[in-house]
């Protein structure tokens, strides 16, 4: 089911989602399980499944020739998702990014997706590889996630790369897309952040799913000058439970986001990071108490490959 329909179905009540990393290689899926069971007595509509770019490193091989080897650290999205729906009768909401992607390769990729009965995708661009010092997309890629969300929207209606013909049997996908209360990164301004997200509506995105952030004000702000903008669509909320203290800095430098003073001072007096994940846990039910009381349709929680945080987090609200 759409991920749109399921907000249809709550009646008003704030659903409960979360987003999970593919296991790392070498992994199975039964690690991947045993991060999800303890969180489905909270009855997620559906669960999303990160990806992780593919980049290569070449080696001189003795005989001269390069050899091309993968450094991708966490493969199987499609996979999981598959597996998931089967597993647990959940819908799931794979990542589909433009970076690493020809056109002719996300075609094929969304196809294997709507074969394999999964009707929803959250659009990004992605960001760029360790080697890159800005995003650069594949020679027949597109560079930005409006594009690719114009791909989608193609197929949905039956046209196909290279096909003058449109075809009876397009794939339906409902597209979620990704906001950033505290502005995406590269955005010279939050006002030119939201004219591109407003064009990411246009093109066919139903939804948003916001960045973390650990000020809600941040996002009630986001919310109106969306709404200002003429921006309707469901904003969800991404909440991560700060876990440990070197996480203070990591999350900031990693996602360009804000920790609040008040929650800075709390983890920094931890004596360890048994307490200071106690904090983490308090602040987002907090946050998230706060967020059901605002409305919002559906918290989502990014897990980042453990639950025990999140759970704790649910318990206390659903
Ligand atoms: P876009 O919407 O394309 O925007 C990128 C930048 O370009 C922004 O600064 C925007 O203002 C600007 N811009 C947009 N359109 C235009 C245009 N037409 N002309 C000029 N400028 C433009 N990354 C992964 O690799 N895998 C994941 O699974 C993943 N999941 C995520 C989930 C969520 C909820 C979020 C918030 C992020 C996720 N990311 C993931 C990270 C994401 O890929 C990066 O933040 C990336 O840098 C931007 O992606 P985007 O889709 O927001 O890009």
């Amino acid at each position: 089911m759409k991920v749109t329909d399921h907000f249809k179905n709550a009646d008003g009540k704030t659903l409960f989602t979360f987003e999970i990393l593919p296991p790392l290689k070498g992994e199975n899926l039964h690690t991947l399980y045993t991060h999800i069971d303890p969180l489905m007595e909270f009855k997620p509509p559906f669960i999303d499944v990160t990806y992780h770019r593919e980049e290569y490193i070449y080696k001189q091989r003795e005989n001269g020739l390069l050899e091309k080897r993968s450094t991708r650290k966490r493969p199987g999205t499609v996979g999981i998702c598959a597996a998931i729906q089967n597993h647990y009768k959940v819908d799931t909401v794979p990542h589909l990014i433009c970076g690493g992607f020809t056109k002719e390769e996300t075609e094929n990729a969304l196809i294997d997706l709507h074969f394999l009965g999964i009707d929803n995708v959250l659009v990004l661009r992605g960001d760029c590889v360790k080697s890159e010092q800005r995003f650069i997309p594949e020679p027949d890629g597109h560079n930005y996630a409006s594009e690719l969300i114009e791909q989608v929207v193609n197929m949905n209606n039956g046209c196909y790369l290279d096909d003058e013909q449109a075809y009876n049997n397009g794939t339906d996908f409902c597209v979620g897309v990704a906001g950033y209360p505290e502005k995406h990164f590269e955005a010279p301004n939050l006002k030119s952040d939201l004219r591109w997200l407003k064009q990411k509506i246009a093109m066919g995105a139903e939804y948003i799913v916001t960045q973390m952030f650990f000020d809600n004000q941040k996002y009630f702000d986001f919310v109106n000058l969306c709404r200002q903008e003429g921006i309707t669509a469901p904003i969800i909320p991404g909440l991560k439970p700060l876990t440990t203290k070197t996480q203070l800095c990591l999350l900031p430098s990693l996602f360009h986001i804000d920790v609040p003073c008040e929650l800075a001072d709390a983890v920094e007096a931890c004596a360890d990071n048994k307490a200071a994940a106690q904090v983490g846990v308090e602040w987002a039910i907090q946050q998230s108490k706060e967020l059901v009381e605002f409305g919002v349709p559906c918290l989502h929680y990014y897990s980042m490959g453990k639950s025990g945080s999140v759970r704790k987090v649910a318990e206390a609200l659903f």
